[in-house]
């Protein structure tokens, strides 16, 4: 990796912005993640910023299995977002589809839709699982080989 490329990968793993998107999600989860960025749990002192555009975002936080009428919306908002990018989907409907599966108004799990870095399962996960699925994603940047692009990184699952 030549030294350009170790000073943005650096700037990457040091301070991710993040947008978060709720695809149809129970609101649990939501709460969780807004748990994690309050200073009791403090995800920012890992350079974790939560962005309104996502065009300013490195990571995109998903809760929730995908609705029909999130569905576009979700997809867009990943297009919106510049390379590289990365999707970390939290809870159990988000990596699996968990109480919503085979709903009818339900397409499935995020990653049914857009390419997913990082699964936190749990209903809903603790801020601790959480603020661990983006460490671990974050690390995995880190490990990189130089002929591997960052987008083929391996998906990682927070709690193992
Ligand atoms: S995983 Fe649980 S808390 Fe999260 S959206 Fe699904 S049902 Fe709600």
């Amino acid at each position: 990796m030549d030294i350009l490329e170790q000073i943005k990968t650096w700037a990457r793993v040091n301070s991710p912005w993040a947008i978060h998107f709720n695809s149809g999600s129970c609101n649990g989860c939501d709460i969780e993640i807004l748990a994690t960025l309050t200073p009791r749990y403090d995800l920012e002192r890992f350079g974790v910023k939560l962005r309104g555009s996502p065009r300013h975002a490195d990571v995109l936080i998903c809760t929730g299995p995908v609705t029909l009428q999130a569905r576009d919306r979700l997809r867009r908002i990943y297009e919106q977002m510049p390379e590289p990018k990365f999707v970390v989907a939290v809870g159990s409907c988000a990596t699996s589809g968990g109480a919503f599966q085979g709903c009818y108004g339900v397409v499935g799990h995020i990653d049914e839709v857009i390419p997913v870095n990082a699964y936190v399962p749990g209903c809903p996960p603790r801020p601790e699982a959480i603020i661990d699925g983006v460490i671990k994603l974050l690390r995995s940047l880190q490990k990189t080989e130089p002929e591997v692009s960052l987008e083929k990184a391996e998906p990682v699952m927070a709690g193992t």
